[in-house]
């Protein structure tokens, strides 16, 4: 709610949106995480005030077209807003059907999307589809867990096929498992006097447009060959600390090392490796990940 009030109160119609900076944009969701989302919202914005004259699409078909909304948050919208009867397919959604109806198709197979859709077609409630798809959001983040169902609280447990086949837990039915990947990053804190070393991040990675400490990316978590721009200042970095940090997808293993230089040595590593320099009293006014917050909170701050 913090977030959202926020949100909303700095950006109180989609022309402010539109108009706003993106680093103003980045800061507000700053800790939110899944930054594609407010770069896109951004994006959408400026699309509607500068293509649509603001005024935002009513149809599900209509709201497909926009940047960063697909078919699930499509149908939560025109439900939600529209009432519209269209089901909204996500992992809850697959979870309370396949149990509910006692679906035994594979869930990570994309051409069982259609089956979930058509049946959500089928029993969505044509007077009410946007609490409809809201009961089933709840059931499966409340009741219907991925482990552990609290079945006996359900409101469907009478009607329930997979509670009477007494194959809950196998159900739904997922063969290829989320890959996850392992990276080792190490951070470097370079500082001189009070500017500090930031790196807008570019490129299709995670944390795009965000500012980080610049980073050396190893394949192991050692840094010994990492650094290559600079072999005299490597043997003067110090280690601070280390974390893990999970995303979706990734396991980030991520060290902290400082670099205290002259301001000639960092003017020096800035033109090799294009960093800006920031001063310590502004670092809060940059969008930053929660591991650099985290950080720089801890060690500038406070
Ligand atoms: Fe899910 Fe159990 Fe309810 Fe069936 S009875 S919908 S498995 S919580």
């Amino acid at each position: 709610m913090k977030f959202y009030n926020n949100f909303t109160q700095e950006f109180e119609t989609i022309f402010d949106l539109a108009n706003a900076d993106e680093q103003k944009v980045l800061k507000l969701w700053q800790g939110l995480g899944y930054y594609s989302r407010a770069r896109n919202l951004h994006y959408t914005a400026k699309y509607i005030s500068e293509e649509l004259n603001g005024v935002f699409p009513t149809s599900f078909k209509e709201l497909k077209k926009l940047k960063g909304i697909g078919d699930y948050t499509a149908a939560a919208i025109a439900s939600i807003v529209y009432n519209e009867p269209v089901p909204a397919v996500d992992g809850n959604m697959f979870r309370v059907f396949a149990r509910y109806f006692n679906i035994n198709d594979d869930i990570s197979s994309p051409k069982t999307k259609k089956i979930f859709w058509d049946l959500g077609l089928e029993v969505i409630d044509q007077k009410r589809p946007g609490d409809f798809n809201q009961a089933v959001m709840d059931l499966g983040a409340t009741i219907c867990l991925p482990k552990k169902p609290k079945c006996e609280e359900c409101p469907l447990n009478e009607s329930c096929e997979a509670l009477h086949l007494n194959k809950v837990e196998k159900l739904p039915v997922k063969l290829k498992k989320t890959k996850v990947s392992n990276r080792f990053l190490h951070f470097i804190d370079i500082e001189c006097d009070n500017g500090i070393a930031m790196s807008k991040r570019v490129g299709n990675d995670v944390w795009k447009n965000l500012y980080t400490l610049p980073k050396i990316e190893t394949d192991t978590d050692l840094l010994d060959k990492g650094w290559v721009i600079d072999e005299d200042l490597q043997k003067d970095l110090i280690f601070i600390s280390e974390e893990k940090h999970i995303l979706s997808h990734q396991n980030l293993f991520i060290k902290y090392w400082k670099l205290n230089v002259s301001l000639d040595k960092m003017l020096n590593l800035q033109d090799k490796i294009g960093f800006e320099i920031i001063d310590r009293s502004n670092i809060d006014d940059y969008p930053l990940p929660k591991p650099i917050e985290k950080y720089l909170n801890k060690y500038y701050l406070h």
